[in-house]
């Protein structure tokens, strides 16, 4: 089933040039999409607008639509998406705003209203899922870049989300945390967006790969058409 469409979708945040050009596609429920590029070519940016995060926090041009989950994200707030989609931005540590890494994993779900009996037992699962179930009564300022990226990747999956965005979330990984990383993430059965500037590890658990460059969309195909092309 269709979770979201991107229709002709143009923006350019304020005094700068366009960072995405006319970019159109469709997201699938369950499916995992690599979104490669270089630096610059609007990947950050295009995760912003399914976040519906652009126009709305960034202000600039926007055109074109954005729909997910049968809400257009011009007109929906993006509290209102809350829900449905979860988030992992780079530098992890602007994100966590919580001492200990147990509370981090739970106030995603406390703001989103679960009752105490059903956050604690997410929490904790989530976790166990990424592999960091014993850090859960660490402070997060003490632990690594890469244990970060693992909670932050907890907190968006205690939240159960049916879309969740990631951007450059392997960065501060070695290569087995990275391999857990992506298990944890096809272990959830949510759509997934991750964005990579190179070709690398998530291209081996995605299902279709998005390329951009310089805002605009040149390649949208399955993983196996892709590899000949990139
Ligand atoms: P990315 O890997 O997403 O391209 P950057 O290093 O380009 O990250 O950007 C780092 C931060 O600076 C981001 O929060 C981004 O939104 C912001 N940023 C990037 N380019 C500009 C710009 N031209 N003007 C203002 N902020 C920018
Ligand atoms: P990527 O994630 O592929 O590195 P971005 O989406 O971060 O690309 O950037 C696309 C374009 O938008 C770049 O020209 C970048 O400088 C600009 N840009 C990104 N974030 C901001 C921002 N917060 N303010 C102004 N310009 C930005």
């Amino acid at each position: 089933m269709t979770l979201a469409r991107v229709d002709s979708l143009s923006f350019a945040y304020p005094d700068g040039p366009p960072a995405l050009r006319d970019v159109s596609l469709e997201l699938r429920d369950g499916e995992i999409v690599a979104l490669l590029g270089p630096s610059g070519s609007g990947k950050s940016t295009l995760l912003r607008a399914l976040a519906g995060l652009v126009p709305h926090f960034h202000g600039g041009r926007f055109s074109g639509r954005v729909v997910v989950d049968g809400a257009d994200t011009r007109a929906a707030r993006p509290a209102e998406l809350a829900g449905t989609v979860a988030t992992v931005f780079q530098d992890p540590e602007d994100q966590v705003v919580m001492s200990i890494v147990e509370n981090e994993v739970a106030f995603g779900l406390e703001n989103l209203g679960a009752p105490p009996e059903t956050i604690w037992p997410r929490a904790g699962a989530a976790l166990a899922a990424v592999g960091v179930a014993g850090l859960r009564a660490r402070r997060t300022a003490e632990i690594s870049g890469g244990e970060l990226q693992r909670v932050c990747l907890a907190s968006a999956l205690a939240l159960e989300p049916r879309l969740l965005l990631l951007d450059e979330p392997t960065s501060q990984l070695d290569a087995g945390g990275a391999e857990a990383f992506l298990a944890a993430i096809a272990a959830a059965g949510c759509a997934v967006v991750l964005s990579e500037q190179r070709v690398g590890r998530a291209l081996d658990a995605a299902d279709r790969v998005l390329y951009l460059e310089e805002g605009r969309l040149l390649l949208d195909a399955p993983v196996g058409e892709a590899r000949a092309w990139l």
